[in-house]
């Protein structure tokens, strides 16, 4: 078995903790340990001046769906071949990017359970992924046109147990309306207190966690009130949902970077006009606020970059961390959401998230040191998964 010795200026181990000067020996796929000169027998790659990390894991993202402006058209109406092909090219660029673990926040026709299987099998490379299938909504609710409608109590018990059946890591719901869906509103109650209490608690029965999408206090809070593990965008909230947030341990997944792109891009870009006063530089203020209150409080983060909306690519998660810095959280803070806080939230912190002996070694490599220049985790020096070298 070869044994490698990966050696940088800088190691952050994605608990907090750093090391200078050091290296981290890999066999076997494993990281084995933290020394500060190679072991007797290792090939060493010297990376200089830069630092190691773990590799990153985007907590929500949507892998079947290419950043463009018409996204309900593209998916509603790509063939099954193409879907499938612009999924897996999706994942090579999340991999290429330093992610090497994914949460699928829902899919048409289930294909992330698929695309999965595929990547487990070296059929093709990619990320880690947590699947959710497809998420549950409302009749005409938010994400109505891919995902699973379910009406009243018994209804989102069974389509939660048929999730479950088919073997989804997560399940996602839909507590309130969003944005790119024809009908429904941003922020607007959708599922009922008593449908999310039977979503959460059926995928709860299962071992599994689940996922809200809500803004707006009432519609969080429904959601917590539940159990649910994560809320993710969750802006627009009261310190009472934060206070709920921090006692349960619920993770925030903030999403700041979708917003972050309508602003750049604009209305010449083609964006309606009703999406950019939703989304535009008004809600990206909002969501800033809400965030650096969430930060404060001491909510959990997991980073999520939402990456297949429009504009918002799938090599963007070093985006979405600069963006949570540039709103107040601390550069150290923002790389541990986005190593062992997204790998805690989708249940893998056992194996994953941290350099550590004896977890996969999953590691990112960045030129110069990301505490003092977040942005550095923009163009990737090195990608590891499993202890094999991507590039
Ligand atoms: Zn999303």
């Amino acid at each position: 078995m070869t044994t490698t010795f990966l050696k940088a200026k800088k190691i952050l181990d994605g608990r907090g903790g750093a090391k200078d000067h050091a290296g981290i020996v890999v066999s076997g796929g494993r990281i084995r340990e933290i020394l500060p000169s190679a072991p007797d027998g290792a090939e060493t790659i010297d990376y200089g001046d830069a630092t190691i990390l773990p590799g990153l894991i985007n907590a929500h993202a949507h892998i079947d769906t290419p950043p463009v402006l018409k996204t309900v058209e593209w998916i509603t109406g790509v063939g099954k071949a193409e879907h499938v092909i612009e999924t897996v090219r999706n994942l090579e660029q999340t991999l290429a990017s330093g992610v090497t673990y994914v949460r699928n926040m829902g899919s048409r026709d289930m294909v992330d359970l698929e695309v999965k299987a595929a990547v487990e099998k070296g059929l093709v490379q990619g990320p880690g992924i947590v699947t959710c299938g497809r998420m549950l909504c409302m009749t005409g609710g938010h994400g109505n046109f891919i995902g699973l409608e379910s009406d009243g109590v018994d209804e989102c018990r069974k389509h939660t147990r048929q999730l479950l059946k088919a073997g989804v890591g997560h399940v996602k719901f839909m507590a309130s309306g969003g944005i790119l869906t024809p009908g429904s509103v941003a922020g607007r109650e959708e599922f009922t207190f008593e449908e999310v209490a039977a979503i959460v608690d059926e995928a709860h029965k299962a071992g599994r966690k689940t996922a809200v999408h809500a803004s707006g206090t009432p519609n969080v809070l429904k959601a917590l009130k539940a159990g649910t593990d994560s809320v993710e965008h969750g802006y627009d909230i009261d310190d009472a949902c934060r206070e709920l947030m921090v006692k349960q341990g619920t993770y925030l997944v903030p999403t700041l970077a979708p917003a972050w792109f309508f602003v750049q891009y604009g209305r010449e870009a083609g964006i309606p006009a009703y999406i950019f006063e939703d989304r535009g530089e008004s809600s990206l203020e909002l969501q800033r606020e809400s965030f650096r209150k969430a930060v404060e409080a001491g909510v959990r983060i997991a980073t999520g970059s939402d990456a297949g909306t429009p504009f918002n690519g799938h090599g963007s998660l070093a985006v979405e961390i600069r963006l949570m810095v540039e709103a107040g959280m601390r550069p150290s803070d923002a790389i541990v959401a986005s190593t062992w806080g997204g790998a805690d939230l989708l249940g893998i912190g056992k194996d994953l998230g941290s350099i550590e002996a004896g977890k996969a070694a999953d590691l990112l490599v960045v030129d110069g040191d990301p505490l003092e220049n977040i942005s550095v985790l923009e163009k990737p020096l090195g990608v590891w998964k499993d202890g094999k070298k991507i590039f």
